[in-house]
């Protein structure tokens, strides 16, 4: 996980950083883009240098990811979904398609490989940790396929392949290091839930739409 900040350094940073859905959802209903919020998140998280920064999602440094907060309602069977990852397809000849990827572009003015949404009214008011845990969440699930020998796949231009990563220990495991096992849900995390969450502790007991998990 490298080297990361004093708990007191981290949560003032986090603190001051964080930014806000009120700035990009005050003229807008149901979906928004979140450029300020793709921002920070590749400053903070991926970014080598930065303060959270996790190598796990180090080849993430080459992906467009659309960021979208939302204030639509979805629900899995019980829960309310508060982020969700999805890969982006390639344009197919179908209207449908067609209209998907014009929306995209009229988002992101290009379209990305990996689209996040978050749940705009909960994060208003989701504590830093909450919400650095939901962010970390979605990143997990944006992962780097892999061949038959388990090597990282890239195209012909050497950029990754992205994929879904379905809700696996060994890529989540770090979210509850790192912030706690509010809800883990996993006998494996319990390991790394016993100690200490590096950073903070979240309080949320959030679901994600990708894998349906309630997560710290
Ligand atoms: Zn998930």
């Amino acid at each position: 996980m490298g080297d990361v900040l004093p708990f007191d350094r981290a949560a003032k940073l986090v603190r001051d950083t964080r930014p806000s859905p009120s700035i990009d959802l005050a003229e807008v209903d149901d979906f928004a883009p979140a450029p300020l919020l793709g921002d920070w998140v590749a400053r903070t998280f991926i970014d080598p240098a930065g303060p959270l920064h996790n190598p796990r999602h180090d080849h993430l440094a080459e992906a467009r990811i659309g960021w979208l907060w939302t204030t639509a309602e979805q629900r899995n069977h019980n829960a309310v979904v508060m982020g969700e990852c999805r890969l982006i397809q390639a344009q197919q000849r179908k209207w449908s398609s067609a209209l998907q990827h014009w929306l995209w572009r009229e988002f992101f003015a290009e379209v990305p490989d990996i689209v996040i949404t978050i749940d705009a009214t909960w994060a208003a008011q989701a504590d830093d940790w909450s919400f650095c845990a939901l962010i970390e969440h979605e990143l997990c699930h944006a992962g780097q396929a892999r061949d038959g020998d388990g090597e990282p796949r890239f195209d012909v231009e050497g950029k990754p392949i992205f994929t879904i990563l379905a809700h696996d220990v060994e890529q989540f495991v770090d979210v509850v290091a790192r912030y706690g096992p509010a809800a883990a849900g996993i006998e494996d995390m319990v390991a790394a839930a016993k100690s200490k969450p590096i950073f903070g502790q979240a309080q949320i007991t959030a679901a994600c739409g990708t894998c349906g998990r309630k997560m710290a």
